[in-house]
């Protein structure tokens, strides 16, 4: 029988308000434990809850930009639950009445075209503390306690691990540059859970689903979803019944584990938050809102496409984050190199900053400073080898080039008298080279050229030592 695979995705993304949501205390990721709370946060008798103005807002923001429904009339509610990282044994979150409804994002199939995955809904809640297991026993950390969530929750349209990997790249990229939430994996601010069944193909009737928690990164939710769908299918074909489970993803070993069987699931009893009043929010703020949404990342990589000429490859990757868009455009048009520009943001500086796991905003050098280096190297000052030496040095000293051109005399060696000595000297000492040379092996060109280079350390102008060889060679 052939399958179809059904997933839906659950995010949580931290907003990033200074504020937690129902107290004053900060949300600063971090600090000695239980250093960021107070009475409310820990869930102390008596203690009031206020709500963050700023957390609504905030999901208002996220859900106008996933384009979605504005719930005017809401409330929250109460889930209740009883565990050690939940000082208060409820969480205060939303059920029936969600802030937002009824949205969507458009993903690009590899056929180019345009599928539309829907947004259920997107509803604010206080995220839990942290359990940190030690030898000792278990400790708790309230300082996350508190701090604002949106849940995300999107309609079972996804159709492949791939299709949710597309997903969710959107809707962090979308989040991070409306600024509601930083969304970095590696922190929790942006965590993910996927609810997957898998149908024979052409069904309309969904098989039992599965929920996976713990996957922490792109890598992890596709393989989690590849190793899921391919689990599901070999039970199917051996004729085992599914059940309704909890599963956790186990990165060290690719395998998903059962946590829990639905059989056991929790009743919330959900009832409204009486300590909070209930949400009225009117068109003119949705309205005020609306307006402080920037250029989405989508929109801005057709514009890249169109006004800087950028291949769509580019455009998609430079529109990943916001400060990597803003540090391409600036760059771009103080260089009036686009291509240039592109090429040194995805290729040397990504490999450095991942090496030194360092994000766009805490570069030392500014996009002015690389559009210097780029028409450096346009205007022949410095080959592009060197550029990429002194990249390096930008990077760890935050210099301007010219000041490491100086400092470590790299000008760029255009006077044809002297490359000539070094290219004829070359020639003479490779024989067998040129030989092969003369029995049709052009390509030994590039390797006389690298030598001069490497005599020259790299500063002859690449262009003359090119024509030389080629004019000098013949003479052979
Ligand atoms: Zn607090």
């Amino acid at each position: 029988m052939e399958y179809e695979v059904v997933i839906g995705l659950e995010v949580h993304t931290e907003l990033s308000t200074k504020t937690k949501i129902y107290c004053g205390c900060t949300t600063e990721f971090g600090g000695q434990p239980n250093t960021h709370v107070c009475p409310v946060c820990l869930g102390l008798p008596g203690a009031l809850p206020h709500l963050n103005k700023k957390v609504v807002e905030y999901g208002i923001k996220a859900g106008l930009a996933l384009n979605c429904s504005i719930t005017k009339y809401g409330r929250m509610d109460r889930k209740n639950y009883f565990y050690p990282d939940c000082p208060k044994n409820y969480q205060i979150t939303q059920d029936e009445l969600p802030l937002c409804t009824e949205g969507y994002i458009e993903i690009e199939l590899e056929d180019e075209s345009i599928k539309k995955i829907g947004i259920e809904r997107i509803h604010i809640e206080e995220d839990a503390g942290k359990l940190l297991h030690t030898g000792v026993g278990t400790l708790v950390d309230f300082n996350r306690a508190g701090v604002p969530l949106a849940e995300i929750v999107s309609k079972p349209d996804l159709r492949s691990p791939k299709e949710a990997v597309q997903y969710l790249e959107k809707l962090k990229s979308i989040l991070s540059c409306i600024g509601v939430s930083d969304c970095k994996m590696e922190e929790g601010s942006l965590r993910c859970d996927a609810n997957i069944s898998v149908m024979e193909k052409g069904s309309d009737k969904f098989g039992v689903r599965t929920e996976i928690k713990n996957m922490n990164s792109f890598k992890a939710l596709e393989k989690a979803l590849n190793y899921e769908t391919e689990r599901q299918i070999v039970a199917l074909e051996k004729g085992e019944k599914l059940t309704q489970d909890t599963r956790r993803w186990d990165d060290n070993n690719n395998i998903t584990t059962i946590m829990r069987s639905k059989e056991f699931a929790n009743d919330y009893r959900y009832f409204p938050e009486g300590d909070l009043v209930t949400l009225n929010i009117d068109d003119k703020w949705i309205e005020e809102i609306r307006e402080t949404i920037p250029e989405l990342p989508y929109e801005k990589e057709v514009r890249f496409v169109n006004e800087f000429k950028i291949p769509k490859y580019d455009a998609k990757v430079l529109t990943l984050t916001m400060s990597m868009a803003e540090f391409f455009e600036e760059t771009a048009v103080l260089s009036e190199d686009a291509k240039a520009s592109s090429n040194w943001l995805m290729g040397d500086i990504s490999k450095i900053m991942k090496e030194n796991a360092v994000w766009v905003e805490n570069l030392k050098f500014t996009p002015k400073q690389l559009a210097e280096l780029i028409k450096l190297i346009n205007g022949g000052t410095i080959s592009n080898a060197i550029g990429k030496k002194i990249i390096v040095d930008m990077f760890n000293t935050g210099k301007n080039p010219k000041v490491i051109i100086e400092e470590k005399g790299l000008i760029q060696n255009s006077n044809e008298d002297e490359i000539f000595k070094v290219v004829k000297s070359v020639l003479d000492n490779n024989g067998k080279t040129i030989e092969d040379y003369k029995n049709g092996r052009k390509r030994v060109l590039g390797f006389l050229v690298g030598l001069v280079m490497k005599e020259t350390k790299g500063k002859a102008n690449p262009q003359i030592v090119n024509k030389l060889i080629n004019e000098e060679i013949k003479k052979y």
